[in-house]
C-alpha cells in the first residue's frame, strides 16, 4: 500500500517523506515545484537509500490525480501542497484560495471516487487567530484569522468537518503545526524560502551567513518577558514524526476525525531565539528593534498534551538542535 504525499518536495513534506521511508512505507510524491526544487527528490533518496514514485502534477488537476489513483494502490494521503506565505496571501488572495482550497477539494473528490478515505491535513496554529489564553489547546476558539492564508486553513478544516459529518467512514487527522524550524541532521535538505524570508529563523540564518545585514525585530513592547513576540518553535523532524503517529492512529481507529496541536509547549521570544542561535553556532546575529509587524500577535504556544496522550508523540529536539540544524543546512548547501 502507498502513501500519497502532495507537496512532498517542500520543506515539511520532504522531511515527512524521509520518516515514512525510514518506517518502511511506500510513498508517492506529487509536486508541481511551485515552491521547491527537483533536486530535493534526489536528496531524499540519498538520505534514505530508498526509491519512490514521483509525479510532476498540480494537485488541482483532477484528471492527472485520477490517473495516479488508478495506477497505484493508495491507502492514505498526506496533503502538504499549498501556498503558505502570509504576507503574499494578502496581495494574492484569489491565488491562495484557489490553490489551497480548490486543490484540497479536488484531491478529496478524487480520493472519494477511489474510496481512499484516510487524510492527513497540514493545518496551522494560525487558525486560533489571536488566542485568548496560552497554552492553546485544541478546544481553544478558532476563527478571526488575520490573513487569507490563515483563512484557507480554517475553511479547509471546516470542509473536512462537513465531509466527515456527511460520511463517517472517512478517517481524518487535522494537524495544527506551530512554528516549524530546523532541518534534517544530514544538512542535505532544509527550508529555502524564495527571496527575502518572512519567517524568523530563515531570516536569522541569512543574517548569520552575511547575506542580509541585520535582523529587524518587530517590536519590543509586547506584554511578554522581554517585550518581543513569543512563539512555539518545533524541529521539523519532530513534526514529521508526528505525521507517522497520526497515520498509525488512523490505521488503528479506522474512522474518525482527530485534531492535534503539534508543538513543543514551550514559548521562546525573538531575543531568546537570537541568543540561542548565537550560542548554538558561534555566529553573531546583529539586530535592530523596529515597529511591530501588522497582524502579529504577542504570544502563541501550544498545549501538546493531547497528541502526547493519544498519539504517543512528543517533540524531543531542543532549541539548540533547531538552531544548529538550520545553520548546518545553509553552510552545507
Ligand atoms: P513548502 O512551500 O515548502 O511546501 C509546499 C509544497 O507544495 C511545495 O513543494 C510546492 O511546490 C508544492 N505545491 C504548492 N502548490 C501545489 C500544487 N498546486 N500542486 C502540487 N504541488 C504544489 O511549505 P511547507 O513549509 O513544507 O508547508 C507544508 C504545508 O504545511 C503547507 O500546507 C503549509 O501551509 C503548512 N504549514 C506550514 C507551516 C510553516 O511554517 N512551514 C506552518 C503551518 C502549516
Ligand atoms: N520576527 C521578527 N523579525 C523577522 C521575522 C519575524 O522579529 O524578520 C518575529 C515576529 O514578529 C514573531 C516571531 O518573530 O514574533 C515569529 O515570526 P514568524 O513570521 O517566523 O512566525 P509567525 O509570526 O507566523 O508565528
Amino acid at each position: 500500500m502507498d502513501i500519497l504525499i502532495t507537496g512532498g518536495a517542500g520543506y515539511i513534506g520532504s522531511h515527512t517523506a524521509i520518516e515514512l521511508l525510514n518506517n518502511k512505507r511506500n510513498i508517492i510524491i506529487v509536486d508541481n515545484f511551485s515552491n521547491s526544487k527537483k533536486e530535493v527528490l534526489e536528496k531524499i533518496k540519498e538520505i534514505t537509500k530508498k526509491d519512490f514514485k514521483f509525479y510532476e502534477v498540480d494537485y488541482k488537476n483532477e484528471k492527472a490525480l485520477d490517473k495516479i489513483f488508478e495506477e497505484n494502490n493508495i491507502e492514505a494521503v498526506m496533503n502538504f501542497a499549498g501556498y503558505k506565505a502570509v504576507g503574499e496571501s494578502t496581495q494574492k488572495p484569489l491565488e491562495y484560495y484557489e490553490n489551497n482550497i480548490t486543490g484540497a477539494i479536488t484531491l478529496l473528490k478524487v480520493m472519494k471516487k477511489h474510496n481512499v478515505k484516510k487524510f492527513i491535513f497540514s493545518s496551522s496554529a494560525t487558525v486560533y487567530g489571536n488566542p485568548e489564553k496560552v497554552p492553546i489547546t485544541e478546544e481553544s476558539k478558532t476563527g478571526e484569522t488575520t490573513n487569507p492564508y490563515g483563512t484557507t486553513k480554517l475553511y479547509i478544516e471546516q470542509i473536512l468537518k462537513d465531509l466527515y459529518k456527511s460520511d463517517n467512514t472517512w478517517d481524518i487527522a487535522i494537524l495544527r503545526y506551530f512554528n516549524p524550524v530546523g532541518s534534517h541532521e544530514s544538512g542535505l535538505i532544509g527550508e529555502e524560502p524564495n527571496g527575502i524570508p518572512n519567517n524568523l529563523m530563515p531570516y536569522i540564518v541569512r543574517v548569520a551567513s552575511k547575506s542580509l545585514k541585520e535582523l529587524s525585530i518587530f517590536g519590543n513592547d509586547y506584554d511578554t518577558k522581554d517585550g518581543t513576540g513569543v512563539r512555539d518553535y518545533i524541529h521539523v523532524v519532530d513534526l514529521a514524526k508526528g505525521h507517522i503517529k497520526a497515520l498509525e492512529k488512523l490505521e488503528k481507529e479506522n474512522q474518525g476525525l482527530y485534531i492535534y496541536n503539534l508543538g513543543t509547549g514551550k514559548g521562546y521570544s525573538v531575543l531568546d531565539m537570537v541568543k540561542a542561535f548565537e550560542k548554538a553556532t558561534g555566529q553573531k546575529v546583529p539586530y535592530k528593534i523596529v515597529d511591530r509587524r501588522p497582524g502579529d500577535i504577542a504570544i502563541c504556544y501550544s498545549d501538546p498534551s493531547k497528541a502526547q496522550k493519544e498519539l504517543n508523540w512528543k517533540a524531543e529536539k531542543t532549541l539548540i538542535d533547531m538552531c544548529k540544524d538550520s545553520w548546518k543546512y545553509i553552510t552545507r548547501s
